[in-house]
């Protein structure tokens, strides 16, 4: 059996290696290194991929939040809603930008911000709701959505672990991870459920106005050369990495398929191991898994992720320390106790190896090994 690892990007590019090989080819023998074909290329056929007017490809999905919410033109000490749980990226751009990020809880069973949670923070302050599609599904953005409207508030998703991740409104309307707020955007990180082999992210946005506003302040504030109508930032997808990206998009239908398979699998293995809470599924989102994160109920979750360890089963712990209760964010005053369902999910949870090319072989050793230990 290969070596098991939490994601296996080695086995994925040596099955396209040819297409991949051949754009970054026709990157280098162009040398337009820097906002080259490939880069508008991507673009365009990520739009019509989603079906979202605009693509902005940005340096990293960390930026694509900043610059959304610097398009959005919030005053210092604004308020932006934000879940407590999830990657400090989420909380911390807002920070950056001296705007105050108001954490709220999850639900304890799908790990997001819920519309009911983000309802009892909205104050005569608030300008922007950040749900995050934790793990690949997404926030209650029907509802989340429907606050907005009601509020006057902007709604940014932070869509870097769901894209491709169908959310379906009760009407029967479905859009996709990151099309469904006024701004979304996501990350190419090596790891993310599209990733290409460096640094790189994108904004969606259908709004023209919103669009060239963050295209210019991705740019350095810059809409005629060398004139610069605002204080920007420079911040660009580089060719090589969209030669890559543009190679791997056909691909991403399938590559979410054997996600959702082998979660599936995963499911099934876990279904009577009493210790064991399998991913809860949302009725209006699909779950794109970009993690697989079981919640490990009366055993010891470090002891656990040790031992397995030891038989070569690695897993990861995302997150261990909710935003609220991190050292940089201390200044916000929160305290243990807080937000009580985070705080169990940062002692609970465990992901389990999760990408395109795990095998049943291996899925069978780690679920077998989990079942035993957990029974001892
Ligand atoms: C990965 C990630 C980001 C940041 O993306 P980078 O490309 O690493 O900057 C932000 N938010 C969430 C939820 C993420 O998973």
């Amino acid at each position: 059996m290969q070596k098991i690892q939490m994601v296996d990007l080695q086995s994925q590019y040596q099955a396209i290696k040819q297409d991949i090989d051949k754009g970054i080819e026709e990157v280098m023998s162009t040398a337009s290194f820097i906002k080259g074909k490939k880069v508008s290329d991507f673009q365009e056929h990520l739009e019509a991929y989603l079906g979202v007017k605009h693509v902005i490809p940005v340096g990293n999905g960390t930026d694509a939040l900043m610059i959304a919410l610097m398009g959005l033109g919030l005053q210092p000490g604004d308020e932006v809603i934000t879940p407590t749980f999830t990657f400090i990226a989420t909380a911390e751009v807002a920070a950056v930008l001296h705007l105050t990020p108001v954490l709220v809880d999850v639900d304890k069973d799908t790990f997001n911000m819920t519309a009911e949670a983000v309802g009892k923070a909205i104050t005569p302050r608030t300008k922007a709701i950040v749900p995050v599609h934790l793990f690949g599904q997404c926030a209650e953005m029907e509802g989340i959505m429907q606050i907005a409207k009601e509020k006057g508030i902007y709604v940014v998703e932070d869509a870097c672990q769901a894209i491709n991740a169908t959310y379906t409104f009760s009407d029967g309307k479905a859009e996709k991870a990151g099309c469904i707020g006024h701004i979304g955007c996501t990350s190419f990180f090596p790891s993310k459920n599209l990733g290409c082999y460096g640094d790189g992210g994108a904004i969606f946005t259908n709004d023209d106005e919103l669009a060239s506003k963050m295209r210019a302040l991705a740019n350095h504030g810059m809409v005629v050369r060398y004139h610069h109508d605002m204080i920007g930032v420079n911040s660009r997808l580089d060719s090589i990495q969209a030669a890559v990206l543009d190679a791997k998009l056909p691909h991403l239908d399938e590559y979410t398929h054997r996600r959702q398979k082998a979660a599936a699998y995963y499911d099934k293995g876990f279904a009577d191991n009493e210790h064991i809470k399998i991913p809860a599924r949302s009725k209006q989102s699909e779950h794109v898994f970009h993690q697989y994160t079981l919640q490990i109920i009366d055993k010891d979750r470090d002891k656990l992720r040790e031992q397995l360890q030891e038989k070569g089963i690695p897993a990861m712990i995302y997150y261990p320390i909710p935003i609220h209760l991190q050292k940089a964010f201390a200044n916000l005053q929160y305290k243990e106790g807080d937000f009580p369902n985070a705080e169990q999910l940062a002692r609970t949870v465990l992901s389990l190896p999760m990408h395109t090319e795990l095998t049943k072989e291996q899925q069978d050793y780690i679920i077998d090994t989990i079942n035993a230990l957990t029974k001892e």
